[in-house]
C-alpha cells in the first residue's frame, strides 16, 4: 500500500526545494549541437554538453546508424552471451582496443555499468582497492559492490597514495583507481606518478577515461597517450556517451585475461541487454573517423585554447585545466545561479555548480568547450560572460 511513505516523500521533496538543491530539467527541442533550441522557442548556444568532439549530431554517425537499422535491425532482445552479439559488437570492441592500444574490450550499456561491474569479478576480501576521493559516483558504487578492502587517498595527492599503498601491502592484490580528468575542475590525474607508485608497491592501475578520452593527449587518446603509458594502465573504462558520439554505451578495455573474466562474471554484462546495432554501428564510425584524421580533436584543442585565453584576458578566475572543462570560479553559490540565469538570457546555456557538487565556497560555472563550436560562438560566449560579469560585480 502506498501509505505513509507518500507524505514522507513529499516532505523530503519540499526539503530539497527549500535547500535550493532541486534539479529542474530544461527541455531541448532540437538535436544536440552547439546551437540548440529550447522549448521556450529560444535559440541558445550550448556550453554544457559532454559533446567534446562535436559528434553528437554528425552526419556520418547518423548515416551509419540508419544503415545498420536496415541491415541489422533495431534491438537485440538479449544479453550478449545468449543471442545478443552481432558482428557489429565484436567490430566495435576491436576498434576501441585498437584506439587505446589495449588487448581487448568489453562493451556495457553505459560506463556506469562498466565501473559498477569491474571490481567484484576480479577482487575478493583478500584484496584492496585504493581510490581517489574525487572519483565518479559509479566507481564508488562499483567499489561498494566488491568485498575488497577500501582505501581512499586525497585527490591526486601522491604522498597520501603512497601511505595507503604501504598500508595495503598486507593484502593479496591491490588496484589503484582514478578518474583521468576530474569533471568539476578539468585537471588531469597524475597517472604517470600513479603508475610509478603502482610498480613500486605491486598494484594494478585503473583509469576512468570518460572526460579524458577523445580530449587529452596528442591525438586525443586519453591519459595513457598524454603520459606515454601505453600498456602500463591495466584497466581503462570509458563511455560512448561523451566525446564519442554521445548516445549511450560504455566499455572496459585492457589486459585480455581481465576482459575475459569480465565476460564470464561481470553482472551488468551478464544480466543486462546488449547495446542496439545502430549504436554499435555509429560507434564503429566514430573510431574510423578518429583514426582517419585528427581534425575534430585539433579543432577542440584550438577552441579550448582560444576560449581560455579570452576568458583570462577578460579577467575571469579560471581553474588550471588540461581538458575541455573550464571552471569559471565565482565561489558564491547564489552568485553562480544568478550568473547562469543571466547568461541564459544572453543566449548562453551553462550551469552553475555549488555545494555539495563542489566543496563549500567553491561555486563555479562549468563551461565545456566543443569541437562543434564556431569561433563566433566562442566570441559570443566571452562577450556574454563579460557583460554579465560586470553587471554582477564579478569583473571590475
Ligand atoms: C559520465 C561518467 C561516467 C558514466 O558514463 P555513462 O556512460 O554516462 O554511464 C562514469 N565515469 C565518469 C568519470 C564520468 O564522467
Amino acid at each position: 500500500m502506498y501509505g505513509k511513505i507518500k507524505e514522507h516523500l513529499q516532505a523530503e521533496l519540499e526539503a530539497i526545494k527549500n535547500a535550493g538543491l532541486y534539479k529542474k530539467e530544461r527541455i531541448i527541442t532540437s538535436a544536440q549541437k552547439a546551437d540548440i533550441v529550447i522549448n521556450t522557442g529560444e535559440q541558445v548556444l550550448n556550453f554544457c554538453a559532454n559533446n567534446y568532439l562535436g559528434l553528437s549530431n554528425h552526419p556520418r554517425l547518423i548515416q551509419a546508424a540508419k544503415n545498420s537499422l536496415d541491415s541489422h535491425g533495431y534491438g537485440m532482445s538479449s544479453v550478449r552471451f545468449i543471442c545478443g552479439t552481432q558482428d557489429l559488437h565484436k567490430e566495435l570492441e576491436k576498434q576501441i582496443a585498437d584506439y587505446f592500444g589495449t588487448e581487448d574490450t568489453i562493451l556495457y550499456a553505459a560506463c556506469f555499468d562498466a565501473n559498477g561491474g569491474v571490481f567484484e569479478p576480479l577482487l575478493t576480501s583478500e584484496d584492496a582497492i585504493i581510490s581517489d576521493t574525487l572519483n565518479h559516483a559509479s566507481i564508488i558504487d562499483g567499489v561498494r559492490l566488491c568485498k575488497a578492502h577500501r582505501y581512499r587517498y586525497e585527490s591526486a595527492d601522491m604522498e597520501d597514495l603512497e601511505d595507503r599503498l604501504k598500508e595495503a601491502q598486507k593484502h593479496r592484490f591491490r588496484i589503484i583507481v582514478t578518474d583521468g580528468v576530474f569533471s568539476m575542475d578539468g585537471h588531469v590525474a597524475p597517472v604517470d606518478k600513479i603508475v610509478e607508485l603502482a610498480e613500486k608497491y605491486d598494484a594494478m592501475v585503473m583509469v576512468d577515461e570518460c572526460h579524458s578520452a577523445g580530449v587529452v593527449g596528442e591525438s586525443g587518446r586519453g591519459v595513457t597517450e598524454l603520459y606515454n603509458l601505453k600498456g602500463k594502465v591495466d584497466i581503462i573504462t570509458g563511455t560512448l556517451g561523451k566525446a564519442f558520439g554521445g548516445a549511450i554505451g560504455g566499455f572496459t578495455t585492457g589486459k585480455k585475461e581481465i576482459i575475459e573474466i569480465l565476460r564470464q562474471k561481470s553482472r551488468p554484462y551478464l544480466f543486462s541487454n546488449s547495446i542496439p546495432p545502430s549504436v554499435a554501428s555509429a560507434g564503429i564510425e566514430v573510431f574510423k573517423m578518429l583514426t582517419e584524421s585528427n581534425d575534430q580533436h585539433n579543432r577542440l584543442v584550438n577552441n579550448v585554447e582560444y576560449f581560455k585565453e579570452k576568458m583570462i584576458a577578460a579577467g575571469f578566475d579560471i581553474k588550471p585545466t588540461e581538458s575541455a572543462i573550464i571552471a569559471v570560479m565565482l565561489y558564491d553559490a547564489k552568485l553562480s545561479q544568478e550568473m547562469a540565469a543571466k547568461l541564459l538570457e544572453e543566449g548562453i546555456y551553462v550551469i552553475g555548480f555549488y555545494y555539495p557538487v563542489v566543496p563549500k565556497e567553491q561555486a563555479r560555472i562549468r563551461v565545456q568547450v566543443s569541437a562543434g563550436h564556431k569561433k563566433e560562438h566562442l566570441d559570443k560566449a566571452v562577450e556574454a560572460f563579460t557583460k554579465v560579469g560586470k553587471e554582477l560585480g564579478v569583473l571590475k
